[in-house]
């Protein structure tokens, strides 16, 4: 089951995406109690890996998470996050950049902060935001953007060159999956610091948003840091996918305990 999970969200490269296409809603025929089992278990597997990551210290690994507001970034990390050791494992959130990220090119403020070998860093939204919110707003001219797909595919090339894998996640939420979610925060106390008046605006803007994440699956999707498309109306089968891609992600890396140090067999502890 693993494998097609995987295989089933993975955009292929060079494969022009169409998002009417893939249905946010959609569980894959699984049930929530036996999803939840998986997804604990995979969680284990992952935090066990993890240990084996950091101990080798030749590997690291990048995970992104994008979404529209409410799509469900911030439980997807707190899911996935909970089984690692936070000695290895850092979370980078990009929100409108600074005058001083501005000055510089729009991959500076990111590669800052890519994991190093034995480190797994989640991103919470990312240099695609590059491509998203500043296309829909036109924050800069389409001749600037356009380019930028190129640039994000070799700058990943070579973060990927040094050792560190790549997953990109999309997780895909319907326009009515955000409303309910979004009155949600209006009714609960305890989420209206998460509500935001400008998410309407931005909600306005959905099939710009929509083409915008088109066209960022479709050219960015490599062998090297491959999108998937993550079905994210349903929490449980989010997290499923995400801990599946993951752990597959890891298992594929071979990792091991380094080699003890020579003429360990025989010391002894007095
Ligand atoms: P939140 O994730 O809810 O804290 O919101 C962060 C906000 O920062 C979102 O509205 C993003 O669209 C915005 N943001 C993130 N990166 C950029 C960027 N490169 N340019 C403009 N806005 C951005
Ligand atoms: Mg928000």
């Amino acid at each position: 089951m693993a494998k097609s999970l995987y295989d089933g969200m993975r955009v292929k490269p060079g494969k022009k995406v169409h998002l009417g296409k893939w249905d946010p809603a959609d569980t894959h025929g699984w049930d929530e109690e036996k999803a939840r089992e998986k997804t604990a278990g995979n969680i284990e597997k992952i935090a066990g890996l993890q240990r084996v990551l950091a101990a080798q210290g030749e590997r690291g690994m990048l995970i992104v998470l994008q979404a529209m507001d409410a799509g469900g970034k911030d439980g997807t990390i707190r899911n996935l996050a909970r089984g690692l050791n936070p000695l290895g494992c850092r979370v980078a959130a990009f929100k409108a950049p600074t005058p001083e990220e501005l000055s510089h090119d729009f991959l500076w403020r990111i590669h800052k902060v890519c994991p190093g070998r034995g480190e797994i860093v989640i991103f919470n939204r990312s240099h695609y935001e590059d491509v998203l919110v500043v296309r829909v707003r036109e924050l800069v001219s389409r001749k600037v953007w356009s380019k930028r797909y190129a640039r994000i595919n070799e700058f990943e090339d070579l973060v990927a060159s040094a050792g560190i894998s790549i997953v990109k996640l999309y997780l895909h939420i319907s326009k009515d999956e955000q409303k309910r979610r979004l009155e949600e925060r209006l009714a609960e106390p305890k989420k209206h610091w998460k509500f935001n008046t400008s998410d309407l605006a931005e909600r306005d803007r959905w099939d710009l948003y929509m083409e915008a994440y088109e066209a960022a699956l479709s050219e960015c999707s490599t062998k090297k840091a491959p999108w998937f498309i993550v079905p994210a109306d349903e929490k449980w089968f989010r997290d499923l996918v995400v801990s599946e891609v993951v752990l597959k992600t890891l298992e594929d890396l071979d990792l091991r305990f380094p080699d003890p140090p020579p003429g360990l067999a025989s010391v002894v502890v007095k």
